[in-house]
């Protein structure tokens, strides 16, 4: 059985003030507590103070994007390996912010997470259908073309590194949470598309958290599924209380 992971994107939010409160009151409440996983996803300028207070801890901090590029002229983007240094273990990418409003498409998210994987970076990668393909039926090819093309060239042994997000586009700060049967049965397509694309017991053991709308209300229904290994929290992760909610009424112990 896994523990459940749960990790918090903070988006364009908080100060680097409130961010520092909110770690260091993370830290705390879950120090000695080990029936969960847990994480946080500041912006790019609290990254160094964050990762600092998270040390020692059992919170992980990850970075809500890199450039496909290690270093370069690349003005205003940030690189994997200075992600790296400041102390990321984590890197989300393929958000449907990314792919929708700035337009990253399979082929840059691909470039991304092989980059990612050669520093030693884990992905999150986010894959999730739009309301109007869930509308036509199309769910499951749009899943399937997201994993296929974003993991090309991904071997076995780094696609144990990555953790997949599934979450449904329509579900995004939307306050519509995907029924926990509807979430579920797309995890179980995720893992089918891994079992075919490499092997069974790899499918098995990858986490696939849910993200979409997460809640304390709701949280327990959604891991209480069998196929759901934990959460990606967006507007509920940036209230300390109601992230701590989360990740209590997940735990296993
Ligand atoms: C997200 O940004 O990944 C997310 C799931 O947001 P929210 O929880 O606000 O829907």
């Amino acid at each position: 059985m896994k523990r459940p992971f749960v990790i918090g994107n903070w988006k364009m939010n908080l100060t680097l003030v409130r961010g520092i409160e909110f770690a260091k009151l993370l830290k705390d409440s879950l120090h000695g507590k080990d029936g969960i996983m847990c994480g946080v996803c500041p912006p790019f300028i609290f990254l160094k103070e964050i990762c600092k207070i998270l040390e020692d801890s059992n919170v992980c901090v990850a970075a809500q994007n890199i450039h496909s590029e290690k270093y370069g002229a690349y003005t205003g983007e940030v690189s994997a390996l200075m992600i790296k240094e400041v102390g990321c273990t984590h890197v989300l990418i393929g958000h449907s912010e990314r792919r929708h409003i700035f337009h990253e498409d399979d082929s840059f998210i691909n470039a991304k997470i092989k980059t990612a994987l050669s520093v030693n970076l884990k992905p999150i990668f986010c894959v999730g259908e739009m309301l109007d393909e869930r509308e036509a039926g199309r769910t499951k090819d749009v899943i399937r073309n997201q994993l296929v093309r974003g993991l090309r060239d991904v071997r076995a042994d780094q696609l144990k590194e990555i953790v997949i997000a599934y979450e449904p586009v329509w579900a995004i700060g939307t306050g519509k949470t995907a029924l926990p049967e509807q979430a579920d049965e797309v995890h179980s397509f995720i893992r089918n598309t891994i079992t075919n694309e490499y092997d069974k017991n790899l499918a098995k053991s990858i986490y696939i958290l849910y993200g979409g709308s997460v809640k304390p209300e709701n949280a327990k229904e959604l891991t209480d599924q069998s196929e759901i290994d934990g959460l990606l929290v967006g507007g509920a992760s940036i209230l300390f209380e109601s992230f701590l909610k989360i990740i209590e009424v997940v735990s296993k112990g």
